[in-house]
């Protein structure tokens, strides 16, 4: 299955969802590019300055990852829920070079306004990857540990999101019409 939607758009809450019902792997190229960046790694480093603006990660460095990943044990016992890739033709047809067709395309359709104020309010929990939004979903008032820790997305910045939510504009119609 492949998932496609703004950033802040849902993906999240509605892969996790997906996966539990039918026990596929949910794959967030979003999130392994951070593990990436948060390692250290010569990839991560790569990534992180594009990431840091907003712009996309070049399509060779992400195929590479991408490919990686599917071939694991796990993803090749279960199936797979893609979450942030393709983002691009491009990508869509290097996975369709790898011979790997989605049985799905699913597309989020969310207002530029409401992804705006959803991102934000969105806050992190590095401890947990729990994420919450300062008003939709605040975190528990009480617990003063979880208030500080909290953290805010390097490219959740009125800037970036700019920069993010046109792109994804513009490549999710290349997408679509690739799959349709
Ligand atoms: P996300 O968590 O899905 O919003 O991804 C965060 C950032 O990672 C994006 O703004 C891009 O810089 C990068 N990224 C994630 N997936 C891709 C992809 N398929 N192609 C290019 N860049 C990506």
């Amino acid at each position: 299955i492949i998932i496609c939607g703004p950033p802040a758009g849902g993906k999240g809450t509605q892969c996790e969802l997906i996966a539990q019902t039918y026990g596929v792997v949910h794959i967030s190229t979003g999130d392994l590019l951070r593990e990436e960046t948060r390692k250290g790694t010569t990839l991560g480093k790569q990534a992180g300055t594009f990431m840091a603006s907003g712009a996309l990660v070049p399509d060779a460095l992400m195929t590479q990852l991408v490919a990686a990943r599917l071939k694991e044990d796990d993803v090749v016992a279960k199936g797979w829920l893609l979450d942030g890739f393709p983002r691009t033709r491009n990508q869509a047809l290097n996975l369709q070079e790898m011979g790997i067709l989605p049985s799905a395309v699913l597309v989020l359709e969310v207002p530029d306004e409401v992804v705006q104020n959803r991102i934000e309010g969105r806050r992190t929990d590095p401890a947990t990857g729990k994420v919450y939004h300062l008003t939709f979903n605040p975190p528990p008032a009480g617990d003063a540990e979880l208030l500080k820790r909290l953290e805010q997305r390097k490219d959740d910045t009125r800037e970036a999101m700019v920069t993010r939510l046109a792109t994804y504009n513009k490549n999710v119609t290349d997408i679509l019409s690739f799959y349709t």
